[in-house]
């Protein structure tokens, strides 16, 4: 008589089929195979039993039959506990320590390409790289090339120059260049969700301690929207990576097979920190700009600042030769400066300091400490953003809206209300020959009453603004009124600072006044 039974077992990471074979002969010898097929590469067991013996009794017979099941049963319950398989762990070749986010090859280079040196060679810290765009959009100061040839160009420029310090992972997401100062613009052309599900990710993959990026604050000096919006994407992306029900298409719910996640975890960055073209310090380049009359330079003591007159202990030479090297890449952009220098064996223009912002830090420690102070190796929770209440205003509020309003919100949205006290008094910065600002005001009525609000702004001589023509509002309860101000100005060719303020008057009481400082006249400002 012959008799087979089969038993399929699946379990998550073991399939193990089970064939069990009975062949029992008449006279009463019984033999029974145990086969387990390990479908995944798990060592694999095969039990065979053979249990030959002649029954003297049936009695006996039966104990034997028993006793071989009992056998069975262990059998099968050692195949349910094999070890599974170990998983893989995420791939270490994309580990970063450092994640620098900016929006154009070229945004690394300069004094930041300094720290990147003493960062990498020195530090011995791994450092991925992210740029938004290709920088089509540029001039090209080598060759013929525009649009997209020289974004073309500019992408082998951006990856050879970080490659000069060993820096191989970088990604281009292909933003297109927006030439304004207002991030809002660059956030609404590059289609803001898809960019920044493309950053989640990379943070996801390169699991950085800690992320570098532009500072996210409009200033004279660092007013392109393109490095705006790239550093609005890093902050919200170190909040939002460590967080699984973001992305969570990203993320691993089932490794199984069949599935269509993308294998990733949530990695929450620990630190991050900033830069800015903010361009009022006497070292900054050829033409310093002016000083403005009304502030001393608002970097100092605002995170830790790098020398790059030191000498690279393992380089042998000071980090402004290093960073020439690397900003001599850039050959279409300012490149000829670090060519100029290398050739000259003169460094003055990479000598001036990485002067770091301080952003935000799960790890503790202080503003001015170096970047990876306090970070150890290893996950930390993800952060949570604090839940906030909008301020009680007075009952009638004017304040500048556009860019400015939306950083007021960012910063509290973003646990980094400290940049509020970078600038206390918002600033701007114009081309030379500009003959109009336009400034956005935003009216705030929170009385429970219909409110006649009259704007009066102060201008500097020679100045005069659109806003005659209807300074008298009528703002509803609840309700945000819009004021777009337009300025003219003569063209100013020689920079210069000015104030200018507006108030709002309403029921017989005056609003505190709304101050914006212009540095007009600034060469390299972008136009508004
Ligand atoms: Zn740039």
């Amino acid at each position: 008589m012959f008799s087979e039974r089969i038993a399929d077992r699946d379990t998550r990471d073991l399939a193990a089929k089970i064939k069990v074979r009975e062949n029992q002969t008449g006279d009463g010898e019984t033999e029974r195979h145990v086969l387990m097929d390990k479908r995944r590469g798990v060592a694999g067991t095969q039990i065979r039993m053979v249990e030959s013996a002649r029954c003297l009794k049936q009695v006996w017979c039966k104990a034997m039959s028993k006793l071989s099941f009992l056998f069975l049963v262990l059998a099968l319950a050692a195949g349910q506990s094999s070890r599974a398989p170990i998983l893989t762990g995420p791939d270490e070749r994309y580990k970063a320590d450092m994640l620098v986010v900016v929006a154009h090859p070229d945004d690394e280079s300069g004094d930041i390409a300094g720290y990147l040196a003493r960062a990498i060679y020195d530090q011995h810290r791994r450092v991925a790289v992210i740029f938004t765009s290709r920088g089509e959009d540029g001039d090209n100061e080598a060759g013929p090339e525009e649009g997209n040839s020289l974004g073309a160009e500019r992408e082998i420029e951006g990856r050879r120059a970080v490659a000069s310090f060993g820096v191989t992972n970088v990604w281009f997401l292909g933003t297109p260049n927006v030439s304004s100062q207002n991030v809002i613009t660059a956030l609404e052309r590059w289609g803001h969700g898809s960019v920044l599900e493309q950053v989640v990710r990379l943070v996801r993959l390169t699991r950085p301690e800690v992320i570098l990026t532009w500072l996210p604050a409009y200033v004279a000096g660092e007013n392109h929207a393109d490095h705006q919006a790239s550093s609005v994407i890093a902050n919200e992306a170190f909040d939002l990576a460590g967080d699984p029900t973001v992305f969570s298409e990203q993320l691993v719910p089932d490794r199984s097979g069949g599935q269509s996640a993308e294998g990733l975890l949530p990695w929450q960055p620990k630190k991050i920190y900033y830069f800015s073209d903010a361009s009022d310090y006497p070292d900054y380049g050829e033409r310093p700009p002016l000083p403005s009359p009304y502030r001393k330079p608002f970097l100092t003591g605002k995170g830790p600042t790098y020398s790059n007159t030191d000498v690279s202990p393992t380089q042998h030479v000071p980090y402004s030769r290093l960073a020439a090297q690397e900003t001599a890449f850039h050959l279409t952009q300012e490149g000829k400066v670090g060519v100029d220098a290398l050739e000259k064996n003169d460094f003055k223009e990479f000598e001036r300091p990485a002067r770091l912002i301080f952003g935000k830090s799960l790890v503790g420690g202080t503003m001015t400490d170096d970047v990876f102070e306090g970070i150890v190796p290893g996950a930390v929770p993800s952060a949570r953003i604090v839940a906030r209440k909008r301020e009680k205003l007075a009952a009638v509020s004017l304040e500048l809206g556009g860019p400015w309003n939306f950083y007021g919100e960012f910063w509290k949205g973003h646990n980094i209300e400290h940049l509020a006290e970078l600038l206390p008094v918002p600033e701007m910065a114009i081309e030379p020959g500009t003959n109009y600002v336009h400034v956005p005001l935003l009216i705030r009525n929170d009385t429970a009453t219909i409110q006649e609000v009259t704007i009066t702004a102060k201008l500097p001589e020679g100045w005069s603004d659109n806003k005659t023509r209807s300074s008298v509002y009528q703002v509803r309860p609840g309700e945000v009124y819009p004021v777009g101000d337009r300025l003219h100005l003569p063209e100013i060719w020689k920079p210069e600072w000015q104030e200018i303020s507006w108030t709002a008057l309403f029921g017989g009481q005056q609003s505190g006044a709304v101050i914006l400082r212009v540095y007009a006249g600034a060469n390299g400002a972008m136009p508004q």
